[in-house]
């Protein structure tokens, strides 16, 4: 024996050796691996000689980052990481979440699913398409992590704001987890993005020898939902304890499936009750300044679609728990969309705007409906770029002392109104968020740094909470109260400037805040799969994953 292997300690049991463990990238540290792990783990040779610390390394990621020449280069720069080394992807992305954010998610990503079957280089996650069908189990068995909690899926039709990207939607399930891992420490080993390949109409995609997916027309109707279904049972029969988001369903399928599933195993639509929730929140800060209770506002959207519905579906929830009847609750939240106001005389109004189809005098546009209901909110998911003109935001400043404006449309092109817009025409008075960020503006004297109604202040501590208590449902009461706790990090600081959500630099800490909350109620209404403990914030932090190297020998 040489003194060499003399001196081996023993690696943990169950672990690869050699190039297996150099490929998988929720083990492989590259060159951080010790002398000795070299020595015992037979890398001995597969790296150059030098020893490297996590700082060194991304470092060293950094500065090839910073060459790169484009954002979409440094999207699949990153992801080139995330598949070799997670550890250090995660490292590098929370220590730059805010630079980074938009790389990894909106609104990179999109162009990144665009051009999905271009830039292909490294499978992740599962695919299910139509062929597996019967199957489903087997296939999931297939991946190799043996304890998912956390699944999101896709179907591909509605990416973004850039419709039908059919497979090519995969980089969304896998950039939303990411954010979960980064913002709320959830282990990226629980984890999985999910594409269901039912087809696609995009035609562009379809004409493409280079697209991935299955080339004919999307599944509709009973089969679409019987394949669904049997995705979901199968998820739940291969990781029973699993949460299952719904992400950039159309429409027509995610408010059914989101009805159809709710109430019968742990899940949610992000589009629907994480945007409700974050836009609930933002409403919640607002309220801090004008210092009048939420069931006394008036609220008009522009936009009936999931975002709009899903945020009155909540405020009205939270406006039931304030003591208002369900009914007058509805009452208090209007909508216009491309049609006009939205009102009982309409004829043929999509099944989920009914309950907000009141019987009113109709009006054919948002100023006439902003003259006819005087709004003390305006909130604005429509996609139609400056829908919030002059005259609309000069009637709302001359209507509210303070008139709280949400211009949540994205990408910036789209907002409804731009920051500067609303500050110059309500004269500084307007309270205003956006969906993507817009730079601080200094208006007579003042710099006003407006808040971005990001989902990912809600989606990842969400996930943690649900994930810590093992959590069996995902009810509304969870989404109201992630809201309050995300209201309840706003800083007197961040309201001074204008800003009604907390600075991003600070996520982790507010989801653990808000992972704690939703884990109360879990614990409070019996939904939970585990004792509660006796500090549950406490309970919830010790549960979040750190990007640091764990040692492999004993
Ligand atoms: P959606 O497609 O479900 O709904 C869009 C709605 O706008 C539809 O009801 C459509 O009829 C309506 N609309 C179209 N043209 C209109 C017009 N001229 N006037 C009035 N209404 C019109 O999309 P969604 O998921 O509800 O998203 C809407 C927007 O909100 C998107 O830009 C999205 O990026 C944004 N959004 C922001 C956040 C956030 O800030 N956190 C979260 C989710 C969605």
């Amino acid at each position: 024996m040489t003194e060499r292997t003399q001196n081996l300690i023993e690696p943990k049991a169950g672990l690869p050796r050699g190039a297996a463990l150099l490929r998988d990238p929720l083990l492989n540290k590259g060159a951080a691996f010790t002398k000795a792990e070299r020595l015992a783990l037979g890398l001995e040779g597969l790296l150059p000689p030098k020893v490297f610390t996590i700082e060194q390394q991304a470092a060293r990621a950094m500065e090839n980052y910073r060459r790169k020449q484009d954002d979409l280069e440094r999207y699949i720069h990153l992801m080139s990481l995330h598949d070799r080394n997670e550890t250090l992807y995660y490292r590098l992305v929370i220590d730059n979440l805010e630079e980074m954010t938009p790389i990894i998610y909106t609104p990179i990503v999109g162009q990144a699913c665009q051009q999905f079957g271009h830039l292909f280089r490294r499978a992740r996650g599962v695919y299910i398409s139509l062929d597996d069908r019967g199957r489903m189990t087997e296939v999931l068995r297939n991946h190799t992590h043996e304890d998912v909690r956390v699944i999101v899926v896709t179907d591909g039709e509605r990416i973004l704001g850039l419709g039908d990207q059919g497979v090519g939607g995969m980089g969304i399930p896998i950039g939303k987890l990411s954010l979960y891992t980064a913002c709320a420490g959830v282990p990226p080993g629980r984890c999985l993005p999910v594409t269901l390949d039912v087809g696609t109409e995009n035609v562009e995609r379809l004409q493409d020898p280079l697209y991935m997916g299955i080339c004919q027309h999307r599944l509709r109707g009973e089969e679409y939902d019987g394949f669904v279904a049997e995705f979901i049972t199968a998820a739940r029969e291969v990781w029973p304890k699993v949460l299952i988001q719904f992400e950039d369903f159309a429409n027509v399928n995610a408010f059914r499936l989101l009805e159809q599933w709710r109430d019968r195993i742990c899940t949610f639509n992000d589009d629907i009750q994480g945007t409700a929730a974050v836009a609930l929140a933002g409403l919640c800060s607002a309220l801090k300044i004008t210092k009048k209770p939420l069931r006394d506002q008036r609220i008009l959207f522009l936009g009936a679609g999931e975002a709009g519905v899903g945020i009155a579906d909540l405020i009205v929830s939270a406006m039931v728990d304030e003591g208002a009847e369900i009914e007058d609750a509805r009452r208090r939240c209007w909508f216009v969309d491309s049609k006009g106001l939205v009102v009982k005389s309409r004829q043929g109004l999509a099944e989920h705007k009914l309950r907000y189809a009141h019987d009113v005098l109709y009006a054919p546009d948002l100023s006439s409906a902003v003259h006819a209901l005087e709004p003390t909110a305006l909130v604005g998911v429509s996609t139609i770029a400056r829908a919030f003109d002059k005259e609309i935001v000069e009637t709302m400043a001359r209507l509210n002392e303070r008139p709280i404006i949400f211009a949540l449309s994205n990408p910036t092109s789209k907002a409804e109104c731009s920051a500067e817009e609303a500050y110059t025409w309500s004269r500084g008075k307007a309270i205003y968020a956006s969906g993507s960020p817009f730079p601080p503006f200094t208006y007579l004297g003042k710099t006003f740094v407006s808040g971005q109604g990001n989902n990912s202040y809600i989606f990842p501590g969400l996930g943690l909470g649900i994930v810590a208590c093992e959590a069996r449902r995902v009810t509304d009461r969870m989404f109201a109260e992630a809201a309050k706790a995300l209201a309840a990090q706003v800083l007197q600081n961040d309201l001074d400037m204008g800003r009604v959500y907390p600075s991003l630099r600070r996520i982790r800490e507010v989801s653990a805040h808000i992972g704690a909350a939703v884990a109360e109620v879990a614990f409070r209404d019996g939904l939970a799969g585990v004792e509660r403990p006796a500090d549950v914030l406490e309970f919830v932090k010790s549960k979040m994953w750190e990007p640091r190297y764990a040692s492999y020998l004993w």
